[in-house]
């Protein structure tokens, strides 16, 4: 199989794959490395179309060494083409909405959490837990009760109620920590090093990212074999904007797929923007924020990976932008009007950036654009709250045609 090792992604030291996520040497956060020299294209192309259908298909670029089982299976979500979206915002660019809120607990937390609790079975673990924003929160909860582990799920007290419910309802110890995601992910880091759990995003972190790959993978596929030019992705900690990445070069190197990595452009709320501050600033260090954005589940202040997240957008010709909470509500509304698709606060971020780029004249005319959407918007309703409507009748049609225009003569 094709994985090795564990290497920082600062000085390159070398680890073996365990539950071990930073660099004895520099500190620096660990990632898993493969040796693909093994694989040939066309082989492997077959082996992905004969796979499962989901993230499992991929198996060969996932750090195990056989298939893992899964009830759960998350993947293989809709692509769709949105022409109506494309006109509202102007721009002749191919617009795609990649909606990954199709998952098993609806958001693409679902690929990073397989992929760490299948690596957590693998080692022996019977309790998974996590630091999360919320979406994290239902997707640990969930694998955790599919896989028959116990878990322990942290998150910001403050956290919207339909996320809290929702990862309650599958008998986790849900633990609402006094503080924001920064506070709750100090707090994991420090029961990792005393219990003998599975932090999926701590010390199982390397792992973890690998799921984000998925979506490269699965792009491709549903573009007919082909690169996209632009992916607009939302960034939290930035593993999953530069995980995306990852996984295209992947397939580049393999010969999966012909041609360059696409222009990235990353999408934060205004709120809590250290990304966007530094890729603005021209600089790589992200300098912590603290977070006041009703896009709860990007709310990460301090992000792991944000350096490494500006770099890929510099070094790809794109960008990191942010918008407002009332861009972002105006995003969730056209989304859900133009294509039928009704996405979190998270999503609304994402077209928010969409329509910017759209505005500024950066999407090119016929340019493949991919927009994801990661999360659900029956988990952030109160979102929306303000700029609802409901006509209210009496039961009757003059009732009705009163509010809604001239009786139709018969
Ligand atoms: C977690 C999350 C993200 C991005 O997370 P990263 O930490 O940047 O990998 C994006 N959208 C939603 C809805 C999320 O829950
Ligand atoms: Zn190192």
């Amino acid at each position: 199989m094709s994985v090795s090792n564990l290497r920082c992604k600062e000085c390159c030291a070398e680890y073996e794959l365990g539950a071990s996520y930073f660099c004895e040497q520099c500190f620096g956060p660990l990632e898993v490395t493969y040796d693909f020299s093994g694989l040939e294209a066309e082989e492997t192309r077959r082996r992905i179309q004969a796979g499962s259908g989901g993230i499992w298909r991929y198996s060969d670029f996932l750090p195990f060494d056989h298939q893992a089982g899964d009830p759960l299976e998350p993947g293989m979500t809709p692509l769709i083409r949105a022409d109506r979206l494309a006109a509202r915002i102007g721009t002749d660019a191919e617009i795609w909405i990649k909606n990954d809120a199709a998952n098993p607990t609806h958001s693409f937390k679902d690929r990073v959490v397989a992929v760490a609790i299948a690596k957590a079975l693998e080692l022996g673990y019977d309790t998974v837990a996590c630091a999360s924003t919320g979406n994290l929160a239902n997707a640990v909860a969930a694998h955790a009760a599919a896989a028959g582990l116990d878990s322990y799920v942290f998150v910001p007290s403050d956290l919207e109620e339909q996320k809290l419910l929702a990862t309650d309802i599958y008998g986790t110890n849900l633990v609402g920590v006094r503080g924001n995601y920064d506070d709750v992910n100090r707090l994991c880091t420090q029961l990792a090093d005393e219990r003998p759990w599975a932090f999926v995003n701590v010390n199982l972190r390397p792992y973890y990212a690998e799921g984000s790959k998925t979506l490269a993978y699965e792009t491709v596929e549903q573009l007919g074999w082909q690169l996209p030019d632009r992916v607009v992705s939302p960034i939290a900690s930035g593993s999953l904007f530069t995980k995306i990445a990852r996984g295209f070069e992947e397939w580049i190197e393999v010969g999966l797929v012909a041609g360059s990595l696409p222009t990235f452009n990353g999408a934060q709320a205004a709120g809590c923007s250290p990304v966007a501050t530094a890729f603005a600033d021209g600089s790589s260090v992200c300098r912590p924020q603290k977070p006041k954005t009703i896009a709860k589940s990007l709310a990460i202040g301090d992000p792991a990976d944000g350096p490494y997240a500006v770099e890929l957008a510099r070094r790809t010709g794109g960008a990191v932008d942010s918008v407002d909470d009332e861009e972002i509500r105006a995003g969730i509304r056209l989304l859900a009007e133009t294509t039928g698709i009704f996405t979190e606060t998270a999503g609304g971020v994402t077209i928010g950036v969409l329509r910017k780029l759209a505005e500024r004249g950066e999407l090119r005319s016929g340019e493949k654009v991919v927009a994801y959407i990661t999360g659900e918007g029956l988990k952030t309703l109160d979102a929306n709250r303000d700029s609802f409507s409901l006509t209210e009748i009496d039961p009757d049609p003059a009732s009705f045609e009163s509010r809604f225009g001239q009786e139709v003569a018969v």
